[in-house]
């Protein structure tokens, strides 16, 4: 009996030693001190023994017994920290691996320069409106005092979706919407998409422009002028040489074209200023008191200002940008250097 348990220790103890991770570790104290294991069956035998033997095993199994529980415990010890560190290695984070960097995108140079331009206006106590591109003819053409006849009408320019709705050809609609939505005094600034016939070297058929309006009492020429001539000094610089040429627009009355000193040349005459040393920018005038009658102003009482332009044109004059194509393209190599 002694010798089966000397047997029984030795095996016990470098089973544990021989366990190579923490369930073989529980699997072998199972195997010992299990209800069917090899040191609960000797003690089952014990009752066997004669009465004088019984001390002698019993002190045997218990020295057994506590020999293994030390040892599986620090070998239980051992194996969670080789876990443990097993973990660490598989795990491990290389941090001087470079990371994946998200690109940054660029703002589009249209964007940049409707959001420059609404900038300086709302500095100026202007908001900002906004109308949808699917227009009704009403607010495209009839209210603005362009009618049925008038040549801006003619199918060339005009993208119609039904006889009632265009894709609009200009931002103006939005003056329309915004005189009805609000009462005056009104100062309003409407970038937007707009759609024409007209394809070519200097013209798409999508582009954009940026439309403003002042409506107020007692509004003048001289106030357009003091607004626009600030505006494009503080866009283009200070001192630039202005100036306004009479023109004609349906719904402004009177109406003027606006030149700028060309920002090429400085004025001396060049390829993009036609060698006249002035560049057409803009047109406005005094809303015409027709268009006030769409809305129900009272014209007696108010007068207003409207202008308008095209973003792209200013793009190309800011940025020095010599091929309106390269706004649509969305060439990368072009985008990101804005
Ligand atoms: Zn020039």
């Amino acid at each position: 009996m002694k010798e089966q348990i000397e047997q029984l220790q030795e095996k016990a103890l470098s089973d544990l030693q021989l366990a190579a991770d923490l369930k073989a570790l529980q699997d072998v104290r199972v195997q010992v001190l299990g209800k069917k294991g090899a040191l609960t069956e000797v003690m089952k035998g014990m009752r066997d023994l004669a009465p004088e033997e019984r001390p002698v095993v019993g002190s045997l199994v218990n020295t057994l017994k506590d020999q293994f529980e030390t040892r599986f415990a620090e070998r239980q010890a051992e194996l969670q920290q080789q876990a443990i560190a097993g973990k660490l290695a598989s795990e491990k984070i290389d941090v001087t691996l470079p990371g994946r960097r998200a690109v940054l995108g660029s703002k589009h140079p249209v964007t940049l320069v409707s959001e420059e331009i609404v900038d300086i206006f709302s500095r100026l106590g202007f908001m900002v409106e906004e109308g949808p591109e699917i227009e009704q003819d009403f607010y495209n053409f009839e209210a603005l005092n362009i009618p049925k006849d008038h040549p801006a009408r003619d199918m060339q320019d005009t993208f119609y979706i039904t006889d009632d709705l265009v894709l609009r050809t200009h931002t103006s609609p939005v003056q329309i919407r915004a005189m009805l939505k609000h009462k005056p005094p009104l100062r309003v600034i409407a970038p937007g998409t707009v759609y024409r016939r007209d394809s070519d070297l200097t013209h798409s058929p999508m582009f954009h422009q940026i439309e403003g309006f002042l409506v107020d009492e007692k509004v003048t020429f001289g106030d357009l002028k003091g607004i626009l001539t600030h505006f494009l000094r503080e866009y283009f610089g200070e001192g630039l040489g202005v100036r306004f040429r009479p023109s004609f627009f349906p719904f402004t009355e009177p109406s003027a074209e606006v030149d700028i000193e060309c920002v090429i040349c400085g004025g001396e005459g060049c390829r993009v200023c036609s060698r006249t040393g002035w560049l057409e920018i803009l047109g406005c005038g005094m809303i015409d008191p027709e268009v006030f009658g769409s809305v129900d102003y009272d014209s007696d009482k108010y007068s207003g200002f409207a202008f308008g332009m095209g973003l792209e044109r200013i793009a190309m004059l800011k940025y020095g940008v010599g091929d309106l194509r390269l706004f649509f393209e969305n060439d990368l190599r072009f985008l990101k250097q804005f």
